[in-house]
């Protein structure tokens, strides 16, 4: 999947020429950023990584061609305007999975409401906090900045189980399967506000 250039382009064009008709002082130089900026999207379309290494580079150019500090902000406002356009025009095709809301509540009694039950509910082993139920081996994230071991935040379970409404539903539209009956663990670091996911399944 990539991404057409042209709706990047016509953001480019339309943004610098607004700026260059409001700051009369900067138009030249504006312009200049606008050749260099629009030189880098020629292609009819462009794949995700080459969209950011473009907008590194117009900010580098807005920095070469800044004499007061006024274009370097505005090659960095510019390419924060770029960064969520493209990641939108490239998410056309990703389907949105039905919205499902969650309900919280001490882990002890609902494991215990299933038992009496005598069955699991579709998606049962999602949890927030606690332990990860690792499917295979322990798998915990050591973030990559800081080196430490990340917070386990939660655990996103495939929704499969047939024997309910929901889980029919949701079996007949394919959705919330992850790989064969996977399962999504969400890990955090509170030092370096990153975050990280894991995938496992039998
Ligand atoms: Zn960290």
């Amino acid at each position: 999947m990539r991404i057409p250039s042209k709706p990047l382009l016509e953001h480019i064009t339309k943004e610098l020429d607004r700026l260059a008709d409001k700051f009369p002082n900067l138009a030249n130089a504006l312009q200049s950023l606008k050749q260099r900026a629009t030189s880098r999207f020629q292609d009819e379309s462009i794949d995700f990584n080459s969209v950011k290494d473009a907008l590194d580079a117009i900010v580098k150019d807005a920095d070469e061609l800044d004499t007061d500090g006024y274009l370097y902000a505005i090659g960095q406002q510019l390419t924060n305007q770029l960064d969520p356009l493209s990641r939108s025009l490239l998410s056309g095709d990703v389907p949105v999975l039905p919205e499902l809301a969650v309900r919280l509540s001490h882990s002890e009694e609902e494991a215990a409401s299933q038992v009496e039950a005598g069955h699991s509910a579709p998606g049962s082993r999602t949890r927030l906090g606690g332990k990860p139920q690792w499917i295979q081996s322990d798998a915990t994230p050591v973030c990559s900045a800081c080196q430490k071991t990340m917070t386990f935040v939660a655990q996103i379970d495939s929704l499969s189980a047939e024997d309910s409404d929901l889980g029919r539903i949701l079996e007949a539209r394919g959705s919330y399967m992850f790989g064969d009956v996977g399962m999504i663990y969400v890990f955090w670091c509170s030092q370096c506000l990153g975050t990280q996911a894991v995938f496992q399944c039998e």
